[in-house]
């Protein structure tokens, strides 16, 4: 129902109880039967604050563009998602009213889900146009928030690390095992950096950035040589071995999975010219299909040098476009063929 139908409906019935409460009050004070009307009274004056209070929240809700239901579905929302930020994943379930629910595309009343996002007041205030927040924001706040965040780094140092490849170098060994907890959640970006120099740690492990610090040598490391010991040890003799690429998935059986060249091609490219570009490698190379260039994304760490850019599949969704997947935000989108995007060729054994 629009708007206008729920305004004319609700006045329906506003004005329906308010006559029924009129005639009620009328009968009671010139009929005998008492106790019987006041009860029904009762019942018509809940009934008529009810619809007042609908009446209220719609015409708020034209005032402000939020949905009439808005107070409780953001509360909801908040329950559903663990009362965590987003973006700095602090837990505000002790303070609830400073997480705020964001819409994405800033249109209030649309609440599909993945136009939702649960930010803190400090996370929220730093979206585009959002600056007015700020002036709301007094010191206890932002106390209460940066304490959330430093306590998930202090829990992180402290917890060590289960080293369980060989690393050569000892002071990686000894930042490994130290912090490793910690630095595996930075370049997760499953907490927020805090500081210039874990800023510059993320963009090495999310944007691919050179590692210079000992810290961003010592992760790096630790990634290859995880990334070795992924590779299957024992792959049974057979005509299909890796061919130099990084290995990054492996079937059940360990014999057979998928590798990828260490590089992208050196130029974008239209969809038609990325099939030629990747099956140029050599025998059994392509362009990853829309699952196998997921695969891809997931172990985009380990496999390496990609731009946070989109990367073409050869799944075609059409005759004028197909698949391809941001490297920034992990999703899957459509692009028409002609486009230039980036290419990273594929084989499987
Ligand atoms: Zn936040
Ligand atoms: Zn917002």
């Amino acid at each position: 129902m629009d708007n206008s139908r729920c305004f004319e409906w609700l006045y329906g019935e506003e004005e329906k109880y308010q006559e029924e409460l009129d005639g009620l009050i009328y009968l009671r004070e010139s009929e005998a039967d008492y106790e019987h009307y006041e009860e029904k009274i009762r019942f018509t004056q809940e009934q008529l604050v009810g619809v007042k209070q609908s009446i209220l929240r719609l015409e708020n809700s034209e005032k402000t563009g939020y949905s009439p239901n808005w107070k409780t579905f953001s509360r909801l929302t908040r329950i559903e998602r663990g009362w965590k930020c987003d973006r700095c994943k602090i837990n505000l379930s002790d303070y609830g009213e400073l997480l705020h629910i964001h819409h994405k595309n800033r249109i209030r009343n649309d609440n599909k889900g993945n136009n939702l996002e649960t930010l803190c007041i400090l996370c929220h205030a730093q979206c585009d146009g959002h600056n007015h927040i700020m002036i709301g924001i007094d010191d206890e706040v932002v106390r209460v928030i940066v304490s959330k965040r430093q306590s998930m780094h202090k829990e992180l140092i402290n917890k060590g690390f289960d080293l369980d490849v060989f690393i050569e170098n000892k002071e990686h060994d000894h930042i490994l095992r130290k912090y490793g907890l910690w630095l595996q959640a930075l370049a997760n970006g499953d907490i927020l950096p805090l500081t210039e120099s874990q800023n510059h740690f993320v963009s090495v492990f999310q944007k691919g950035v050179k590692p210079e610090t000992t810290y961003e040598n010592a992760w790096q490391s630790y990634l290859h040589q995880i990334s070795n010991k992924a590779r299957p040890t024992q792959i049974i003799p057979c005509d299909s071995l890796p061919d130099n690429g990084i290995v990054f998935h492996v079937d059940a059986s360990g014999k057979h999975g998928l590798e990828a060249q260490s590089a992208d091609e050196s130029s974008v490219a239209t969809w038609d010219q990325a099939k030629q570009l990747a099956e140029a490698h050599g025998q059994d190379w392509h362009l990853p299909s829309k699952d196998e260039l997921t695969l891809l994304y997931e172990q985009r760490i380990v496999v390496g040098g990609f731009t946070d850019s989109l990367y073409w599949s050869s799944t075609e969704t059409s005759n004028r476009d197909a698949g391809c997947q941001s490297f920034l935000s992990g999703h899957q989108v459509v692009s028409f063929k002609f486009n230039l995007l980036r290419v990273r060729a594929i084989r499987a054994f």
